[in-house]
C-alpha cells in the first residue's frame, strides 16, 4: 500500500470540530487508497499552558518532569483523532511515544531520533488498520524517560515517520496555506510560494519561521522526503501548497527569498574586556556549560577610555533567546568571580529583535547587505548587530521596530512579486 503522513498542528485540532475536520481529510486520503500515519499536536495553546504549570511548580526544575508533563497534550488529542476516525467507519489506532517505541537521544526537552522502530505500526496495518495516529513531539530515552523534542518538534516526528516507512509524502497541515515569503501575519504583501529549497527552508525555520522545526526541514533534506506545507482549513489536492524540495526543483530565481524573524532576543555586552588569547573560550566556554544557545557574536575595540586599561581591550557582544538571558548573566559573573575574566561592565539589552533575508540567489549576486542596510536607513531603524552567512543576513533591531523592519525588507526586495 502506498503510504502517507500527515500532521496537523495546533490550530488545526483546537476543538473537536476540528479534530472531525482533519479526520475527514484523512478519510479522503484512506478513500484514494493509502494508508496513513497520521502526526497530531497537542490542542492550540495546551503546551503552553503545561509549561506554564511546570514554571508555577518548580522554576528549576528537573527536565525528566518537565516532560513528562509536556508531553501530555498530544496524547489526548491522539485517542480523540483515533475516536473520531473509528466513529467514521475507519479502521485507527493511537500510539504514544513509547508504544512505538519512538527512540530518543535523553537530552529532555530537546532530543532527537535515534531510531523509529516499524514493527508495531506495520503489524497493525498488516491486520487492516488503516491509520496510525501518533502523538507528536515526544520519545522514550535510553533510561526509560518520556523525551519531547523542543517546541514545534510534531513537524519532526511527521518527517522522521515519513523517513522511516518510506511514505510517498508528508504533508503538513497548518493554519496557513503553506510557506510564504514572510509570515503573513505581518503583511499582507507576503506571497505564498509554490516551491521552496530545502537550504531556504532550513534558514528560514532557524531564523525563527515558525511554519516548520528547523530539524523537520534538516531530516527531510537528509532523506530525500517530499515535504509539503498547506492548509487544514481548505479544500486541499496534491497541487496545494508549498512543496520543501531540491534547488534544481524551482525555476524561480530571485535573489532575497523570503524574510524571517525572531521577537525575543536580548543582546549582553561584555564592557572592556582584555583582549588576549583565550579570552573568547573563558566567556563563551561557560556560557555553553549553562546551555545557552549563543547565536551571533561581536569582538569590538572598547568604546571606553584606554587610559585606565594598560593592555588592550575590547567589546564583546553575543545575542541568545531573551529567556536564556538570566542564565546567560549568571554564567558570566560566576566567571569573573571566578577569576578566569575581568570585564568592567555587563549590560543587557532583552527589548531586540532579529530580521534575516535569506536567499540562494545570495551566493553569486553582491550589494544584498547594502539594499538591506540602506532600506532600514531610510526608515531610521538603527542596526544593532549584524551577522552574515552564505546565504543570509541578520540584524538585530530594537523589538518595537520588527514589523517596520520586516514590512520595509519585504519591500525593498520586491517579495510580492514572482521572480
Ligand atoms: P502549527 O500549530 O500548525 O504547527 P505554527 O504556529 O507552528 O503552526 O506555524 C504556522 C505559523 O507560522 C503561521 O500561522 C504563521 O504565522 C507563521 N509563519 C512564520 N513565518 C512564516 C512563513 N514564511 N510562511 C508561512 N507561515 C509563517
Ligand atoms: N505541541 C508542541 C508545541 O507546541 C509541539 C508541536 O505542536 O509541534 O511546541
Ligand atoms: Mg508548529
Amino acid at each position: 500500500m502506498p503510504l502517507l503522513v500527515m500532521k496537523f498542528g495546533g490550530t488545526s485540532v483546537a476543538d473537536l470540530a476540528r479534530i472531525e475536520n482533519a479526520a475527514q481529510k484523512v478519510q479522503r486520503e484512506v478513500e484514494r487508497g493509502y494508508d496513513v500515519i497520521v502526526i497530531v499536536s497537542a490542542m492550540a495553546g495546551k503546551t503552553n499552558e503545561l509549561v506554564g504549570w511546570v514554571n508555577q511548580t518548580s522554576p528549576f526544575y528537573d527536565a525528566r518532569e518537565y516532560d513528562a508533563v509536556v508531553s501530555a497534550g498530544e496524547n489526548v488529542t491522539a485517542g480523540l483523532m483515533a475516536l473520531r476516525l473509528q466513529e467514521m467507519g475507519v479502521p485507527a489506532r493511537s500510539w504514544q511515544g513509547w508504544q512505538v517505541p519512538i527512540q530518543t537521544t535523553s537530552q529532555h526537552s530537546s532530543a532527537r531520533f535515534v531510531d523509529i522502530p516499524r514493527a508495531n505500526i506495520d503489524a497493525k496495518f498488516a491486520e487492516g488498520m488503516k491509520v496510525a495516529v501518533v502523538a507528536g513531539f515526544q520519545g522514550v530515552s535510553p533510561e526509560n524517560r518520556i523525551t519531547t523534542l523542543g517546541r514545534g518538534g510534531s513537524d519532526t516526528t511527521a518527517v522522521a515517520f515519513a523517513a522511516a516507512f518510506g511514505a510517498e509524502r508528508c504533508d503538513i497541515y497548518t493554519d496557513v496555506d503553506g510557506v510564504y515569503t514572510t509570515d503573513p501575519r505581518i503583511t499582507t504583501r507576503a506571497r505564498k510560494l509554490e516551491k521552496i529549497s530545502f537550504e531556504e527552508m532550513l534558514e528560514l525555520a532557524s531564523l525563527g519561521a515558525k511554519v516548520l522545526q528547523t530539524r523537520s526541514v534538516e531530516l527531510a533534506m537528509r532523506y530525500k522526503v517530499r515535504l509539503r506545507v498547506l492548509s487544514s482549513f481548505e479544500d486541499t489536492d496534491e497541487t496545494s501548497g508549498t512543496l520543501v524540495c531540491d534547488e534544481e526543483e524551482i525555476m524561480e530565481s530571485k535573489v532575497v527569498s523570503g524574510v524571517a524573524y525572531s521577537r525575543d532576543e536580548a543582546k549582553v555586552t561584555l564592557i572592556t574586556v582584555e583582549d588576549r588569547p583565550g579570552i573568547a573560550a573563558a566567556i563563551f566556554g561557560p556560557l555553553a556549560e549553562a546551555g545557552v544557545n549563543v547565536d551571533m557574536i561581536v569582538q569590538n575595540i572598547s568604546e571606553k577610555d584606554y587610559e585606565d586599561h594598560p593592555g588592550a581591550v575590547t567589546d564583546m557582544t553575543f545575542s541568545c533567546p531573551v529567556d536564556q538571558v538570566e542564565r546567560a548573566r549568571r554564567a558570566v559573573e560566576a566567571a569573573r568571580d571566578a577569576g578566569t575574566i575581568v570585564y568592567d561592565d555587563l549590560v543587557v539589552d532583552t527589548d531586540v529583535a532579529k530580521v534575516s533575508v535569506v536567499g540562494i540567489g545570495m551566493r553569486s549576486h553582491a550589494g544584498v547587505a547594502s539594499r538591506m542596510f540602506k532600506a532600514l536607513a531610510d526608515e531610521n531603524i538603527n542596526i544593532k548587530v549584524i551577522g552574515t552567512s552564505e546565504i543570509k543576513i541578520s540584524v538585530l533591531v530594537d523589538r518595537k521596530y520588527l514589523e517596520l523592519a520586516v514590512q520595509t525588507l519585504h519591500d525593498a526586495f520586491e517579495l510580492e512579486k514572482a521572480g
